[in-house]
């Protein structure tokens, strides 16, 4: 019953995107327009040839008679080449995984790093991990009570960090250090049985999923990944809940701790470190110190609750920050760049006994350095923190949105078309996003 029930509301949901799918051509086109990549206009999928005997797909035939059924996703080759369009056979979920109708997904840092291959990642592969969306079929034997808090039609959000809810860290709560995610999807970019959902839709080809895929039509995802999205929150700026301010909230939460009244300063203030603002600010933080290299920047962390800003080009930020804090330094300081520099400048801007607490990636392989007879005498604590846990965490930033504590829609500060993402990748990568993207997909 409950079967029959989603497969036919994932062919009203299919038949319903084809107007959008209408809207694109081609379907195999270069995301990234620089001549740097002009020689990179190979489709890898053969969407361009007939589909039956001398017939070019068009886009009105893009479904097929509702099934079998085809999406489109954004492919990550290889690194500095740009992504491409291509078609994927409708993604199936298995058991205890939601099929999601993809409605917008976060432009974020951990995607450029595995784009520029900074960050091995299994390829070809669909990058994008900060989503929402709308449930449209359960997996087979999906537990009934996932069924109930996550039924089709539902508005959801993902996180990106997708607990298997069974290892022995999700058995204790840490989902953010969920042994089945490190092991099946960062490392080889599938799911728990250890495959992927996607296919393209000519000639099968594996392709491997970061996190959940976000960047395509439809994504499947473990369902403990999931929370359901009021629909007083919308599509599109709620996305960053599922990384930027997920990231930022399992920061300030369980790897700072934050009690009213800290002192916290945030190194590098794009769209993870403005989320940490903003939480800092909600969980009741009295000097928020905002640093980075772009007056811009800077200028838009005061909204988000800075309370002071360093501008590290002209002055040098652990002294500014020993000033405003009497000497002593903050409680908590938070790097959210990834740099071997900026590594150092947090730890030494924590008072006696304070927090610097590492929330940026950075290369493969990369060390920072730390003063040990400092860090020992001085009681300083070095905490790495990444991402948060989907299962307690969700809930409890939706509501920080819904009542407006968080605002969402200061901090997306763009919104794309599903066809330009490769420009956004491209803005990120040379600093020109003040605050997140956020790419509209249907
Ligand atoms: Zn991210
Ligand atoms: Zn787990």
């Amino acid at each position: 019953m409950a079967f029959q029930r989603s497969s036919l509301l994932l062919r009203k949901a299919i038949s319903s995107s084809r107007t959008a799918a209408a809207l694109y051509s081609p379907y195999s086109s270069l995301l990234y327009s620089s001549s740097n990549y002009s020689d990179w206009t190979r489709s890898y999928s053969s969407s361009e040839s007939s589909d039956t005997e001398g017939t070019t797909v068009t886009a009105a035939g893009y479904h097929v008679n509702n099934a079998p059924s085809y999406m489109r996703g954004a492919v990550f080759w290889e690194p500095n080449k740009p992504l491409t369009f291509e078609d994927f056979q409708m993604p199936r979920p298995k058991a205890n995984e939601i099929l999601i109708k993809t409605k917008a997904c976060g432009v974020c840092h951990s995607d450029l790093h595995v784009i520029k291959g900074e960050l091995p990642f299994a390829s070809p592969c669909v990058v994008g991990h900060e989503i929402t969306g709308e449930v449209v079929e359960h997996g087979k034997l999906t537990d009934s009570k996932i069924i109930q808090s996550l039924p089709i039609g539902s508005q959801v959000i993902g996180a990106f960090i997708m607990p298997c809810g069974s290892c022995f860290y999700c058995s204790k709560g840490q989902d953010d250090l969920c042994e089945s995610f490190f092991e099946y999807n960062r490392a080889k970019g599938t799911l728990y049985d250890g495959e992927t959902r996607l296919f393209l839709r000519n000639g099968g080809k594996p392709v491997y999923m970061y996190s959940m895929g976000g960047l395509a039509e439809y994504c499947v995802v473990p369902a403990h990944g999931l929370a359901v999205l009021p629909n007083t929150l919308p599509y599109t700026e709620s996305a960053i809940l599922g990384c930027a301010v997920f990231t930022a909230y399992g920061a300030m939460a369980h790897a700072a701790q934050v009690r009213p009244g800290d002192a916290i300063a945030v190194i590098g203030v794009g769209g993870v470190g403005s989320s940490c603002l903003q939480i800092a600010r909600a969980f009741g933080a009295s000097e928020i110190i905002a640093v980075d290299v772009q007056d811009e920047k800077l200028q838009k962390a005061k909204l988000f609750g800075a309370t002071h800003a360093i501008n590290a080009l002209k002055e040098d930020a652990v002294t500014k920050i020993k000033e405003i804090t009497g000497g002593r330094g903050v409680d908590i300081a938070v790097e959210a760049l990834g740099r071997a520099q900026t590594f150092s400048q947090c730890v030494q801007s924590v008072r006696d006994g304070g927090k610097a607490v590492m929330i940026g990636l950075t290369l493969s392989g990369a060390k920072g350095e730390v003063d040990i007879n400092h860090l020992v005498r001085r009681q300083i604590k070095v905490i790495g923190s990444y991402g948060g846990r989907a299962r307690q965490d969700l809930p409890k930033l939706i509501k920080l949105a819904e009542r407006g504590i968080f605002n969402l829609e200061a901090a997306v500060s763009r919104k794309c078309k599903f066809e330009d993402v490769g420009e956004a990748y491209k803005d990120l990568d040379k600093g020109n996003i003040v605050g997140r993207a956020v790419v509209e997909i249907m």
